[in-house]
């Protein structure tokens, strides 16, 4: 199958290199933004959750700072009270004046060790004088001491934690307390206190009790509900103060900073999406790309003149060496810019080689253009240089040179001395001979001489002096031999180089037939 047919465009050396280095460019790019966005996103993680961390520091050191001033404040009202349960204005007034003047608590009551209530405000609760049954009530008659109730609900359905400062007499004597209240559910101080964390990309606070119950949260529906296997509630609540990444009640993943608010067992919570946090970081890289990118494609570029660079003498040669035999080989191959080692050994043997090449292919025309034996001109390339003579218009006239009896030299000396008086001859006839005369060997020990330029008489009388020097000359071991010459011409005037050979050769015959050596010129 012929090569053509099956040859594949091959990937070249530029596309190679090109390839190679977009290759590796690539990968580091890639690699480096990849290594960046890592670091950033760790960063941004921990820098969140550090940041929810403090904040609830914050917010439940404020919060353990309202419930001191609130138990301070009930403790103030418990100590006028003490030696005036019997005093209704008194206890009305301080009990309006502690609801109105802090505005710390939703309601506040004054209640009897039987839990009685002696003073409400504000009026309206419709307690005044009942006993008092729920939960808080019971939890703070029980305790005899300042405490913050668990939340529980209220007669009235309201879910409230109950602040309160017990009332003792001068014997110590329990007899009851002074509390305020706070409406978990509805507008009060510690949603005041809390409400103000409210931030548009998904991240809010919330406050559980110490059975996990929530007593604050941005959406009140969730107030009073419980929270289970949430790692930074478990840990609050055992007073551990720091930050975690949990899941939330809707599988959300959370950045959840968490502190205790000591005073009451309670904790906070502060926490923010993970997605939230990430969306920034999504910009940034987006950024980075931006940056990056002019350079990346300088690089780019910078790449593809290199690999062209780098390829070019390579890609010269492969050109040139497909086009060896083309006469313009050697001085395209002498411009290829070999600027590196191997382009320019490559550049180097393939000149050798084109060297090499051209003196056999010149050793190889001298040979089939030259007779062996006596190294002048053979029949064929005689007729070519004829024809080119012929064709610029050049006048010449020709001397047919045959020896006279040379079979008996043969038949006496042998061959090789034949040879030596062919080779003899033709030497005699160089030496007669001007630069741009032309000797041939035709025959066996026939010959011509082709004198351009020159007519008839001085064409005679070249061939006279070569008969004669033939004539004087000795030739070892065969002595002296003889020749006979027939001269004809082309003259300007026109006519064929193989009518003119025709004609010597006649006139040849004619000198042979008059006896031998001898000239004779061409007659019609
Ligand atoms: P004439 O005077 O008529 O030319 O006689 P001649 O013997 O020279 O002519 P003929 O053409 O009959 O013989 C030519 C001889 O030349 C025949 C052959 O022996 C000899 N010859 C031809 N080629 C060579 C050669 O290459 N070397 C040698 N040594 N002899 C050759
Ligand atoms: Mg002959
Ligand atoms: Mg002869």
């Amino acid at each position: 199958m012929p090569l053509t047919s099956t040859r594949f465009r091959l990937i070249n050396l530029k596309n190679l290199i090109i390839l190679l280095a977009f290759f590796v460019a690539f990968i580091t790019l890639a690699n480096g933004f990849f290594a960046n966005y890592q670091v950033q996103r760790n960063q941004l993680l921990k820098h969140t959750l550090e940041t929810n961390h403090a904040y609830t520091q914050k917010l439940a050191a404020a919060t353990n700072n309202f419930i001191e001033a609130a138990l301070q404040q009930l403790a103030y009202t418990a100590k006028i009270v003490e030696k005036n349960l019997d005093n209704q204005s008194l206890l009305t007034a301080e009990a309006e004046r502690l609801h109105q003047q802090t505005s710390s608590f939703n309601s506040v009551a004054i209640v009897n060790k039987e839990g009685i209530a002696l003073a409400a405000s504000p009026n309206t609760l419709g307690i005044l004088g009942g006993k008092l049954v729920s939960a808080g009530v019971l939890e703070t008659l029980a305790a005899k001491k300042p405490l913050v109730s668990t939340p529980y609900l209220s007669t009235v359905g309201n879910l409230l934690v109950l602040i309160s400062s017990p009332i003792f007499d001068a014997s110590g004597n329990y007899l009851g307390y002074v509390g305020g209240t706070i409406y978990l559910k509805e507008k009060s101080i510690l949603n005041d206190l809390l409400g103000k964390h409210f931030h548009r990309d998904g991240s809010y606070i919330y406050v559980v009790d110490q059975n996990k119950q929530i007593i604050y949260h941005p959406n009140p529906k969730r107030v009073g509900s419980y929270i289970e296997n949430n790692e930074a509630i478990n840990s609050v609540i055992k007073n551990i103060s720091g930050s975690a990444q949990v899941t939330n009640s809707l599988g959300v993943e959370m950045l959840a900073g968490f502190s205790p608010i000591t005073t009451t067992n309670w904790g906070v919570v502060a926490q923010r999406p993970v997605t939230a946090t990430l969306s920034s970081l999504d910009d940034l890289m987006k950024r980075v790309v931006y940056r990056t990118l002019p350079l990346a494609l300088f690089t780019f570029f910078i790449i593809w003149l290199l690999a062209n660079y780098i390829s070019r003498p390579l890609r010269q040669l492969a050109t040139t060496a497909k086009e060896m035999d083309s006469p313009s080989a050697h001085s395209n191959l002498a411009k290829v810019e070999s600027w590196y080692f191997e382009s320019k050994e490559l550049k180097q043997a393939m000149l050798k080689g084109l060297g090499l090449l051209n003196t056999q292919i010149s050793q190889l025309k001298e040979d089939a253009a030259t007779d062996p034996l006596t190294g002048v001109f053979n029949r064929r390339s005689l007729q070519l240089l004829l024809k080119q003579l012929e064709q610029k218009g050049i006048p010449f006239s020709v001397l047919a040179v045959d020896i006279d009896h040379f079979k008996k030299v043969n038949d006496t000396f042998g061959h090789a001395a034949g040879d030596k008086a062919l080779i003899e001859l033709t030497k005699m006839m160089r030496q007669i001979s001007r630069e741009e005369d032309l000797v041939a060997r035709t025959g066996g020990e026939e010959f011509l001489l082709i004198l351009p330029n020159t007519t008839t008489s001085s064409a005679q009388a070249i061939a006279e002096r070569l008969r004669k020097l033939v004539a004087q000359t000795q030739i070892d071991p065969v002595g002296s031999i003889q020749v006979s010459i027939g001269i004809a011409t082309l003259s300007a005037k026109g006519g064929s180089s193989d009518e003119v050979l025709n004609q010597a050769d006649e006139a040849l015959y004619q000198a042979k037939r008059l006896g031998r050596n001898r000239c004779e010129v061409y007659t019609p």
